[in-house]
């Protein structure tokens, strides 16, 4: 947790109500959207004025979150949502601990203002733009951080269902459904506490996880259709072509968890998803390990990315045939 002085000095900024900014990272995920939302709905009941502005559109399958229908879109709304950041008195960073993960337009607002920031996340090597740092690898999650944070301000009784429905969905959802190794018993508290508060978990996971297009299920077939192994590197990987997005008419937010599969696989400790963006004229990289094998690492030193030990992304210009024949270049050396 912050330091007690920090602690105190936050209590103090938040003692009067204030214009309120909560900023989740590009391509926002049900930890980046439930913490801020989560957050979002505990600073209203402190008669803050308050407003999250994400840096480009949400999945779909987060907008049933209570309060996603009052989240601004800075990439689509962008004169609007630069004046609102402008003239806000404090701002909270969430999810992400460097500013070019809200994109080079948002990214050039925020790195001028000089508002006041708080950072909560758990991602590695936090920068330091922020005049408060929450930052903690141990935690599997920020909703999980920003839980401890409501009870360090002493405002628990603000957790209400509301608050509590955004900050489990970001628990379950970066943490696999409890099942990667940062959940530990503090998780699980946490969580019991959130479910005593009212929510309707199995609900939650209904809505999060069979809540499917029938075209996305289709989409995920083809992706393990186009699965592959390289055994000698305990490695699996595959590629999504934005052809074959096309064909499935792919929506934001559908090729979530497809990443998860290569590493369910027997002997296999490290996978990728390449997947084709032509419109960014990119190739969206996810990487997977299990155990030791630092993708984070690999991620920061080839593309480009950054992240997690066993959960990270990153990006390439090249074309995605390039792309995994340097991929597969890499691991030669790489990993053994
Ligand atoms: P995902 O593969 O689910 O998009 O992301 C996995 C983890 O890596 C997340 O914690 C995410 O924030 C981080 N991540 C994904 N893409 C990037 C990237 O391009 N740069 C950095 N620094 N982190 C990323
Ligand atoms: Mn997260």
């Amino acid at each position: 947790m912050m330091h007690a002085n920090e602690i105190e000095a936050i209590k103090s900024l938040l003692a009067s109500p204030k214009k309120i900014a909560i900023i989740p990272h590009r391509n926002p995920d049900g930890d980046a959207m439930g913490s801020t939302l989560g957050l979002y709905h505990t600073l209203l009941q402190k008669q803050h004025d308050v407003v999250v502005i994400a840096p480009n559109e949400f999945p779909d399958f987060l907008a049933w979150l209570p309060g996603s229908e009052n989240v601004l879109v800075f990439e689509k709304n962008t004169v609007k949502c630069t004046s609102l950041l402008e003239s806000c008195d404090l701002i909270f960073t969430l999810d992400f601990n460097a500013l070019h993960r809200t994109g080079e337009v948002m990214e050039k607002v925020l790195s001028t203002l000089p508002t006041t920031t708080i950072m909560i996340d758990h991602h590695q090597f936090p920068d330091t733009y922020a005049n408060y740092t929450f930052s903690d690898t141990a935690y599997g999650s920020t909703c999980q951080m920003v839980y401890d944070f409501i009870y360090a301000l002493g405002d628990e009784n603000l957790l209400n269902k509301t608050v509590a429905t955004c900050l489990y969905t970001g628990i379950v959802t970066d943490s696999g459904s409890f099942r990667f190794p940062k959940t530990s018993s503090a998780t699980h508290q946490c969580v019991a506490d959130l479910i005593d508060r009212g929510i309707n978990n199995s609900q939650i996971h209904n809505l999060l996880f069979d809540n499917s297009s029938y075209n996305r299920l289709l989409l995920l077939g083809k992706a393990l259709q186009n699965l592959k192994i390289l055994n000698e590197y305990k490695t699996s990987y595959i590629t999504l072509s934005q052809e074959e997005l096309d064909t499935f008419g792919h929506q934001k937010g559908d090729t979530e968890g497809i990443v998860n599969y290569g590493l369910s696989i027997n002997g296999i400790d490290f996978t990728a998803i390449f997947i084709e963006n032509k419109e960014e004229g990119i190739i969206k990289i996810s990487f997977r390990s299990q155990g030791d094998f630092d993708v984070n690492q690999f991620a920061r030193k080839h593309f480009n990315g950054g992240g997690h030990i066993n959960a990270a992304g990153g990006k390439s210009n090249a074309s995605l045939a390039e792309t995994v024949q340097q991929f597969i270049r890499i691991l030669a050396t790489e990993k053994k």
